[in-house]
């Protein structure tokens, strides 16, 4: 309880200081999806961004000197995942490790899925009781291409949110037994398809790494759902609702604002 109310004082003085325009100019530049906000959904994200900043442990690894342009990059993109929630998803992010390009990992048992036992450098990886790993390089290059249907920070952070209910499932914490239902029964249909096209060899919408398990499906649903919302909610619209519920936001509607506006 002290612990919680001394945090609590922390952000408050925290956010009483104005957002960096250095820290704008950073995610205008660098993050694709920040030009779609509005004016609150900005103000939301940048109190999100301040705490973010300070509270997580950082360290650059491999040589890498860590700037505020990385750490701003990174928890822009991070936390546009909970912009309708708050702090309280990341609660077990505790520490971020950056590399400065690919990432040949050191503790491969706890990694997620196929990159797990594979001696391949892989671009990041998500722990469950440990380090978000992300290869810089890789982090930036998905926050300035929006709409490719990759995005390695997006899809690091999903895991860390399949993980805080204690198991990476593909499911993350969710508010109702209702939500839990229709959990399972849309995230097993989309996930038996894509298995199904992808052994056939069809291509598909969604990332065939998806189809790797559960867990991967997640994070990689999560990806398309922000970087291509319009086409997914066309063809996946049970797994776009389903995911527009649990992020609490509608990044289609988001995307036709945007285009409506720059006319
Ligand atoms: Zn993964």
């Amino acid at each position: 309880m002290l612990l919680y109310w001394l945090r609590n004082r922390r952000r408050r003085k925290l956010l009483e200081r104005p957002f960096p325009a250095r820290w704008t100019d950073y995610l205008t530049a660098n993050m694709g999806h920040y030009a779609a906000l509005d004016e609150r959904e900005r103000a939301a994200l940048h109190q999100l961004v301040q705490v973010f900043v300070a509270e997580k442990h950082w360290e650059g690894c491999g040589g890498l000197e860590l700037t505020d342009e990385m750490r701003v990059t990174i928890a822009g993109q991070a936390c546009l995942l909970i912009l309708g929630h708050d702090h309280d998803l990341y609660r077990r992010v505790e520490t971020i490790l950056v590399y400065p390009s690919t990432v040949v990992p050191t503790r491969p048992t706890l990694a997620l899925g196929a990159h797990d036992y594979s001696p391949m450098p892989v671009l990041g990886e998500a722990h469950l009781q440990g380090p978000v790993i992300l290869a810089w390089d890789a982090a930036l290059r998905g926050g300035l291409n929006p709409r490719d249907g990759r995005n390695l920070v997006y899809h690091e952070f999903a895991h860390k949110l399949d993980m805080l209910d204690g198991s990476a499932d593909g499911a993350p914490a969710l508010a109702s037994h209702e939500q839990y239902r229709r959990w399972a029964e849309v995230c097993a249909r989309e996930y038996d398809a894509l298995q199904r096209a992808v052994a056939r060899g069809r291509r598909t919408f969604l990332r065939d790494y998806g189809a790797t398990n559960e867990a991967e499906f997640f994070a990689v649903a999560t990806e398309h759902f922000f970087e291509q919302p319009r086409a997914m909610r066309r063809k996946h619209a049970a797994l776009y609702d389903l995911l527009r519920d649990f992020y609490r936001q509608d990044p289609a509607t988001r995307d036709l604002r945007r285009r409506a506006t720059r006319r």
